[in-house]
């Protein structure tokens, strides 16, 4: 047994039947009600639990999940979810969004952190979508990346989540981390890392894999202390930065 490498110990509840990977969403439609369809023409988002814990994210658009996945940067989901309802409700369109100017935005959103340039990314997009693609926020990559505040990360949720579009996958915090820690990049930039997991990931499985591999990283290969002994991915990880391993760790397999 290599150095450093702790003895096999049965994980704190004895079984692995708790571990879950599971579909980790980034939206919810539905605004108000949980349970309401999504609207006539739009397709249901993958998995029910929203961008984090508290279940009143209130996303019914694709503009909703846009506007929440540029307040995500550098912030908790805890913290975008208790925004987003009052957010929406005062602001129901992109119309009433782009009707504002960033400074009027600001007090909304400030609990998000970096509100300043995210109210300006939000009103630049809104602005944008009015006057250029009719009101609608568009289902094709370029376009999205023309938007203020858009890059790979959010057009890639919006595509994958709300149109069900897989152009690509999503790299956030988790699945950069993780993706190195499992070998399966080298890299450190998000756009090499998706380079990378689309070239070995089934087109098929981009969007699903993204939303696996997010709700892994929240419940169990979180960054500081990941819980390897309740993972079932233990026995293939060789992360260096394991807490318990039953294999040898490799030194570049680094979170
Ligand atoms: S064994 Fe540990 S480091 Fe590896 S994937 Fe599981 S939780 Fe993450």
């Amino acid at each position: 047994m290599p150095r450093g490498v702790a003895p096999r110990q049965p994980a704190r509840t004895g079984r692995q039947d708790k571990v879950r990977v599971g579909t980790g969403a980034i939206a919810r439609p539905g605004r108000g009600k949980a349970s309401a369809p999504a609207p006539k023409g739009r397709q249901k988002p993958i998995g029910k639990k929203a961008m984090a814990k508290p279940t009143t994210a209130a996303i019914a658009s694709a503009w909703d999940l846009l506007v929440a996945t540029i307040l995500s940067a550098q912030s908790t989901d805890v913290n975008v979810n208790r925004v987003t309802p009052e957010l929406f409700r005062k602001y129901p369109t992109v119309e009433a969004f782009a009707a504002l100017t960033p400074e009027q935005l600001e007090p909304d959103i400030r609990s998000t952190g970096f509100f300043r340039n995210k109210s300006k990314s939000v009103v630049g997009a809104a602005k944008k979508i009015v006057a250029e693609f009719g009101g609608q926020v568009p289902e094709d990559i370029e376009k999205l990346l023309t938007l203020p505040g858009v890059a790979r990360k959010t057009a890639n949720v919006v595509l994958g989540t709300w149109f069900k579009k897989a152009e690509g996958v999503v790299v956030d915090t988790h699945v950069h981390r993780i993706s190195r820690r499992l070998e399966l990049t080298k890299e450190n930039e998000p756009q090499k890392i998706e380079q990378d997991l689309m070239k070995i990931i089934p087109r098929d499985r981009w969007i699903l894999f993204s939303h696996q591999v997010i709700w892994h990283g929240r419940k169990l290969c979180i960054a500081r202390k990941p819980k390897c002994a309740e993972c079932s991915l233990e026995n293939i990880c060789h992360a260096a930065d394991k807490t318990w391993s039953t294999v040898e760790l490799h030194k570049v397999a680094k979170g």
